[in-house]
């Protein structure tokens, strides 16, 4: 038998792609010299290669080859009046520049290694006009790496487009309504009374725009989609802060020198950004990566520092790189925050207080210690829910280190920081978001990440769909650090009604089974001597000493966080130097109730049994 919803899925996903292919018609084709050489040379030298005259479909480099493109043409008379864009995709990352040089926006070839179930990281087009005169002529120059965001060649370094289109707005603005809707689609429940109205609206937009996507058409299926992205959400009991990001690993898969290009070409496409969406707010950490923009393009450098002085571009992250902290020593972690913050400091006037690490496999249980004797209140990262065997319990927490000092910490519930911002972006916050019963704030971050990018047009556009849309959690743009502060606020007061939890049950200490909460001070398991341990008798939980499965029942959301030769042990009931009962997996903690060794027990043979 057919799966219907698989079919009509299939249907609907051909209808957007449809109504994708119906944005662009391209009027005429630019002409293209390209000016190439092993290495990026300025924009002062950029006829210093040598010269190939190209059309679609040639090739111009090979991996890691540079060229200074140079794009001209003119604008058919018969646009005057449209809205006028240039495709252009040379199978390579490209920064196109002003007359005088600056860098205005990046552009990403379409083809390429990136995780597609996180969006797609192509950029290809550069706005000329929103209603052009006519007959403008096209003289632009564009700095390439034979490269895609990942160093990889793509299609043999071959130009894949480069021409004058006109946009259809209307054809565009519908394309991110369907797309919304029926990612919308996907979270919701199917028998719901809102899944059933998203997808009749869907169907009626399909069968308009069977005949084609004109732009009449688009109008009329826009004001069928009209009512259901209007639906606002009602009481929010989770609200989700999106910041752009572009994350940039500093040294990988591709030569240094494309590292300060990839820098230059992410915060441009930022700028561009801002200026086409007031609402965007984009985040960048890394002082090295604003320094090399600093030497390198000091205009763009002098826009940047505009941005962040209007508080739409955050620097984040304390320390001078996202730095690895299990190899380094003392010394070099210090050097990181003491160099990073007083970048900051100097070139915004900014005290940063969180520490940024979204992809550095580990921390050292010393970082609390150095991050507060910093002036560092938060740390951010969600490398640890990278993981097969092992899924860490909690994602706002207390975090305390081998001295006793403690950061908050935040790791993202949506599990990534490539975030696509589309509807299950913000299903899946709210729905793996472990502490949500003590905090009704999490954080997204949304963009093309690893090789630098950042967000597109796409993630603005269905950003401002989102942002109350009902029956999602809503969410806004915002630095992080006003997420900080506000989830800050909902720790004291989780730990405040702690204390109090605290006050009214004094003596339970005594059972020498307390375990630390990820706000108070100290919880106690609420069992008497020898009975059943209540911090992971919840039928969802495993026991919070085995590593392999932490899993904690929403009524005693509890972080194990305390380390190994903590003089604390005693405190917390647990005691290490054990076997885990669990074969070929070492436990550091093991819990004194006869029950929870039990359950361990009891658990495993049925393990062994498989
Ligand atoms: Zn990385």
């Amino acid at each position: 038998m057919p799966d219907f919803a698989l079919n009509t899925r299939n249907r609907l996903e051909g209808v957007q792609e449809a109504i994708e292919a119906a944005i662009y018609t391209p009027i005429a084709d630019l002409a293209i010299a390209a000016y190439r050489t092993r290495e990026p040379v300025p924009f002062a030298e950029r006829t210093r290669g040598e010269k190939l005259a190209l059309r679609p479909g040639d090739s111009w480099g090979g991996l890691f080859d540079c060229a200074w493109f140079h794009f001209t043409g003119q604008v058919p008379a018969s646009a005057a009046g449209r809205c006028v864009v240039l495709l252009l995709d040379v199978n390579g990352e490209m920064c196109v520049y002003d007359a005088q040089g600056v860098p205005v926006r990046g552009l990403t070839n379409v083809s390429s290694t990136y995780d597609y179930s996180l969006g797609r990281p192509g950029k290809r087009v550069v706005p000329v006009a929103a209603a052009a005169l006519g007959r403008e002529t096209i003289d632009l120059w564009a700095d390439a790496g034979c490269n895609d965001l990942f160093g990889e060649l793509k299609e043999q370094g071959t130009v894949k487009e480069a021409c004058i289109a006109l946009c259809h707005e209307d054809v565009r603005a519908l394309f991110y309504d369907f797309e919304v809707l029926l990612d919308l689609l996907r979270v919701l429940p199917p028998e719901s009374a809102r899944a059933r109205q998203v997808l009749d609206a869907l169907h009626r937009v399909r069968w308009l725009v069977a005949a084609g996507c004109s732009d009449e058409v688009a109008l009329q299926a826009r004001a069928v989609l009209a009512p259901h992205l209007a639906r606002r959400g009602g009481d929010p009991s989770l609200r989700i802060s999106a910041v752009g990001h572009a994350h940039m690993d500093l040294a990988w898969l591709w030569p240094i020198r494309e590292t300060r290009r990839k820098g230059a070409r992410t915060f441009a496409t930022a700028l561009a950004n801002m200026e086409r969406y007031p609402a965007y707010v984009f985040g960048a950490s890394q002082p090295q990566l604003f320094q090399w923009l600093k030497e390198d393009h000091p205009t763009l450098y002098a826009k940047v520092k505009r941005r962040v002085a209007e508080g739409r571009l955050e620097p984040q992250g304390a320390m001078w790189v996202e730095a690895d902290t299990n190899l380094s020593g003392g010394e070099a972690l210090v050097r990181q925050l003491l160099y990073g913050k007083r970048f900051f400091m100097s070139e915004f006037g900014i005290e940063i207080r969180h520490l940024w690490l979204p992809d550095v496999f580990g921390y050292s249980a010393a970082l609390p210690q150095l991050l507060k004797r910093a002036g560092v209140d938060y740390f951010m990262t969600q490398k640890i829910s990278w993981n097969q065997v092992n899924r860490f319990p909690h994602q706002s927490f207390h975090w305390q280190g081998i001295d006793g000092s403690s950061v908050l910490a935040h790791m993202l519930p949506e599990e990534t920081y490539n975030s696509p911002a589309l509807p299950r972006s913000l299903a899946k916050a709210e729905s793996n978001y472990h502490d949500k019963a003590i905090s009704d704030r999490c954080l997204l971050l949304f963009g093309i990440g690893d090789g630098g990018g950042g967000p597109g047009e796409e993630h603005l556009e269905r950003l401002q769909r989102l942002a109350d849309l009902a029956p999602l959690p809503p969410v806004q743009q915002e630095p992080a650090a006003t997420f900080f502060e506000a989830w800050r606020r909902d720790a004291a007061r989780s730990d405040a009604s702690a204390g109090s939890r605290e006050a009214a049950a004094p003596g339970r200490e005594e059972t020498g089974r307390s375990l630390r909460s990820p706000f108070s001070p100290v919880t106690t398991c609420t069992a008497e001597p020898g009975g059943t341990c209540s911090v992971v008798s919840s039928s969802a939980s495993g026991c919070v000493r085995c590593r392999s499965t932490v899993r904690l029942s929403s009524r005693a959301p509890y972080a194990l966080l305390v380390p190994r030769r903590s003089n604390r042990r005693r405190a917390s009931g647990l005691t290490s130097s054990r076997r885990c009962p669990r074969p070929s997996r070492r436990s550091r903690w093991r819990c004194r109730s006869a029950s929870c060794k039990s359950r361990i027990a009891a658990r495993d043979s049925s393990l062994n049994g498989r």
